[in-house]
């Protein structure tokens, strides 16, 4: 049978790689962090979700390892059996200490907070409304449960305030986005989305993965930059970009909600514990943060710096609400030609062309981080100055 099934997949694979859209994985031989080995060569990384700079974090490899000694490697259980330790309890309270929220309940990653939260919490007669730009694990989750879907456009108010009408016939509705999207950097409009849920008797949800830690004036997310922390019905996020980049997910919100969670939400009931270690490196990392917000200050100010100075070269940069910087080429071929140039100079970015962006809207997205130093921050712009005059994306 697999012959056939071979010669399937190799004319597939050869199709992926003519459209330009194969994927290939480049190896690391450092520990994660503003500078890293790739491929034998120093680069300073300008791709990582490391928002906080906690990847490498002595004090969080120290928790780490503490409980590597004391409560082993690993769990092999999922958490109602015996795969809850005091440290997995201490953790979920961490998190909604940090966000406002009434209760957390953890998972092995976001994908699965997401992929298990819409199933046990809402049925055929109810709706979900969902913007168009939200995550992959968020259409997973969609479509694993049954209620009614709507889509709307990209941050769109008056789109949603149609699905909204249309939905009125429904049991309970949900309106749901991520905090902020990957690929432009804007932050929903959390603020106006909170007057039409209440207008049209909407709950609403925000995964805060890209912008937990980043939003924010001390990185509570997008529910602190509209200052309507605790007001918001689901959260969800990751333990695997700014919380220190290891492995985890969330969710925390309403007790009622977590309750139901803990009864019927299929990864957490059919999934893997995290590991002692990472949930000891998430206390002491919600601590850290929590102590003071000399790393969110840090970003802001990096984030702020950079993007200003882009702009002052002369580049079209997409307005920014978070720690990502859209420098806008539009054309696919140039924004390869642009990565693999700065590559030579030494800055790890990639370039993002259609299906992942619009047609047209081809970019290099930089991503900011708290383990950035000035030094990086302004090698990262003569390098981008040299390479944007060499390809005309500036004036020289
Ligand atoms: C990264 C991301 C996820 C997935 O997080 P994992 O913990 O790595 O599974 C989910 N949602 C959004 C919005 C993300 O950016």
């Amino acid at each position: 049978m697999y012959g056939k099934y071979k010669e399937h997949l190799s004319k597939e694979l050869a199709n992926i790689k003519e459209a330009g859209l194969y994927k290939n994985e480049r190896v690391i031989t450092s520990a994660q962090g503003a500078e890293i080995e790739v491929g034998g060569l120093k680069v300073l990384n300008f791709c990582m979700n490391n928002y906080l700079g906690l990847s490498n974090n002595p004090e969080l490899i120290k928790a780490a390892k503490e409980a590597l000694d004391t409560r082993g490697y690993g769990m092999s259980s999922v958490r109602f059996i015996c795969g809850t330790q005091d440290l997995h309890k201490t953790l979920e309270a961490k998190i909604a200490n940090f966000f406002g929220t009434e209760d957390t309940i953890l998972y092995a990653a976001a994908f699965d907070a997401n992929g298990g939260v819409f199933e046990p919490l809402f049925a055929e007669q109810d709706a979900i409304i969902s913007d168009s730009l939200n995550h992959a694990s968020i259409i997973d989750g969609v479509r694993l449960s049954k209620p009614v879907r709507y889509r709307y456009n990209n941050a769109d108010m008056a789109d949603l305030e149609e699905r909204l009408k249309e939905s009125q016939a429904q049991r309970f509705r949900i309106i749901v986005t991520d905090g902020v999207f990957s690929m432009d950097g804007n932050v929903a409009p959390l603020d106006k989305i909170k007057i039409l849920a209440e207008k049209y008797n909407a709950l609403i949800m925000v995964d805060e993965s890209h912008s937990a830690g980043v939003v924010g004036k001390t990185g509570r997310g997008v529910t602190e930059l509209y200052n309507i922390k605790g007001e918001v019905d689901i959260i969800t996020g990751t333990l695997g970009k700014a919380f220190g980049g290891a492995i985890g997910g969330f969710t925390t919100g309403r007790k009622e909600i977590i309750e139901m969670l803990r009864q019927r939400s299929r990864p957490y009931l059919f999934s893997n514990s995290i590991p002692p270690s990472v949930a000891n490196a998430g206390i002491k990392m919600f601590d850290m943060v929590s102590e003071t917000t000399h790393l969110q200050d840090k970003l802001h100010s990096n984030t702020k710096y950079f993007v200003s100075k882009m702009i002052e070269a002369g580049f079209d940069v997409k307005p920014t609400e978070s720690a990502i910087c859209a420098v806008m080429l539009y054309d696919a071929k140039l924004s390869q030609d642009f990565a693999s140039e700065l590559l030579k100079e030494g800055i790890y970015v990639i370039g993002f062309y259609f299906p992942v962006v619009p047609r047209g809207e081809a970019r290099i997205r930089v991503q900011l981080s708290a383990a950035h130093e000035k030094e990086h921050l302004d090698k990262a712009l003569i390098a981008f100055a040299k390479v944007g005059k060499a390809l005309k994306v500036i004036p020289a």
